[in-house]
């Protein structure tokens, strides 16, 4: 992990020891009452989901100081524990609630609930719990496997509704009622992750959208299944996109204008152009192949962490897998380093999978760079990705910076490789093309 994403997971840890620092007086209260563990339990929990609530929404919201720090693939990933961590902490704090008030009003725990969801905001928080609980559900692997991506996506957006309606309880909270300055806090975070939102995910794509007057100019056939898009616009210098990096791209045409996927610059910007390559993987990047000049295009970007910035030695290995090659292709042009210091190593199903073959060979006949294409079945031991092969491949691999995209599968065995080979951490930088 960089050393920018590990200060920032310090951040958010020290804002949920402060959080529980915040409940402190709740929880003292609580222990020295002789009664069982659940009203410290339900103080805690409850003060850590609400300000875990918030650290999602500003995790989600696309701000590109995270998303270059951190990486998108890694955000993702971030999100998803996380996600799962604050539903568990809700759940405890309801659960903890509704037990400790039947144990303060020595009541059953049904009358209890039911007192407790006449108390003001618990409706509204009730029906929150229900919707995280929702998606939740429809983010389990089988389920989500069974739907468009698309349509995944506008069930989870019932999130912001649901971290909405259980503001007013969180507020109302014992540990945060009559406290002014918890108060305050609280709503600043909030509003600060919602501005962050709205910012990064509404007003920015239209910001570019009016600013830069995107429009594809060409597209060229790469293989079977793969096409690259040159797309035009103006003043695109402002955006600053580097190399290894990628855009959320929305083509308005009638099949293709309601999502906006993610793809690399297979290409460094040149002027006023972008060049993105496309694979076809499902009905949205299908419908990509057959995209014609002249259509208007919407961005959101550029994102992505995985730049020459990250160097930390003279010498590089980049790798590719599949379709990964693309912001590979764009680094393998333009990464600093020495003739003999930079070496691809690509890995493709078949020769007719390949992409970008003369455009590579090319590159490294220019710079003194050398390209392994690695083509074949996995089973094959040339193209193993292990530990013996890589430095078969690049003898001073423990020397170099290896940055890599790949499939997740592929991924997986370069990074355990890479970790055999004895190449520090600090100078793998990765890609992963899933969310
Ligand atoms: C950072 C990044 C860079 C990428 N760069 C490239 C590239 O240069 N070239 C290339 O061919 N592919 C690239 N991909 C993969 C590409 O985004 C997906 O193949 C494409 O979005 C699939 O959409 P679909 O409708 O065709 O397929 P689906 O069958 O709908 O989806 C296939 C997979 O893509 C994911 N996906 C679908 N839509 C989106 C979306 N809007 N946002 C995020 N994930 C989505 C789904 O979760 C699923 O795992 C990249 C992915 C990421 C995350």
């Amino acid at each position: 992990m960089s050393d920018r994403a590990t200060r920032i997971l310090l951040v958010i840890g020290a804002g949920a020891a402060a959080t529980v620092a915040l409940a402190a007086p709740g929880t003292l209260a609580a222990l020295a009452a002789p009664s069982s563990l659940a009203p410290v339990i339900a103080h805690n929990a409850g003060m850590l989901a609400g300000y875990g609530a918030a650290v999602m929404l500003v995790m989600m919201s696309r701000w590109p100081l995270l998303e270059n720090a951190v990486g998108a693939d890694r955000l993702a990933r971030w999100h998803a524990t996380g996600g799962r961590t604050f539903l568990v902490l809700a759940l405890m704090h309801a659960i903890a609630a509704v037990q400790g008030w039947a144990q303060v009003r020595r009541i059953a725990v049904l009358p209890a609930l039911a007192e407790v969801l006449g108390m003001p905001g618990l409706i509204a928080a009730t029906v929150a719990t229900a919707l995280f609980l929702f998606v939740a559900a429809m983010s389990i692997r089988a389920a989500r496997r069974r739907m468009s991506y698309e349509r995944w996506h506008l069930t989870h957006l019932s999130v912001y509704a649901a971290v909405g309606l259980s503001f007013g309880h969180e507020l109302a909270g014992p540990d945060v009622a009559g406290n002014r300055a918890a108060q305050i806090t609280l709503s600043l975070l909030y509003v600060y992750a919602y501005v962050l939102v709205l910012r990064y995910r509404v007003i920015s794509p239209v910001w570019q959208a009016f600013r830069h007057r995107m429009r594809v100019v060409r597209v060229s056939r790469e293989a079977d299944g793969v096409v690259s898009i040159v797309v035009r616009g103006r003043r695109l210098g402002e955006l600053s996109p580097r190399p290894g990096q990628f855009f959320r791209w929305r083509f308005l045409t009638a099949r293709t204008w309601q999502s906006a996927h993610p793809f690399s610059l297979s290409a460094p910007p040149i002027g006023e152009f972008l060049r993105l390559t496309v694979k076809e993987l499902g009905p949205g990047s299908a419908c990509l192949q057959r995209i014609r000049p002249g259509v208007r295009v919407v961005t959101e970007g550029p994102y992505g962490a995985m730049t020459a910035e990250r160097r930390t030695r003279p010498g590089v290995v980049l790798i590719a897998g599949g379709i990964g090659i693309t912001p590979m292709r764009a680094l393998f042009e333009t990464i600093g380093a020495a003739p003999g210091r930079l070496t691809l190593i690509y890995r493709a199903t078949s020769v007719r999978d390949i992409v970008f073959r003369a455009e590579l060979d090319e590159i490294a006949r220019r710079r003194g760079a050398r390209v392994h294409y690695l083509v074949g079945p996995s089973s094959a031991s040339a193209n193993r990705m292990d530990a013996a092969n890589l430095t078969r491949l690049v003898s001073d691999l423990r020397d170099r910076d290896v940055y890599l995209c790949a499939s997740p599968r592929l991924a997986e065995a370069v990074r355990e490789a890479v970790r055999e080979a004895g190449v520090p951490r600090a100078q793998f930088h990765e890609e992963v093309f899933a969310f």
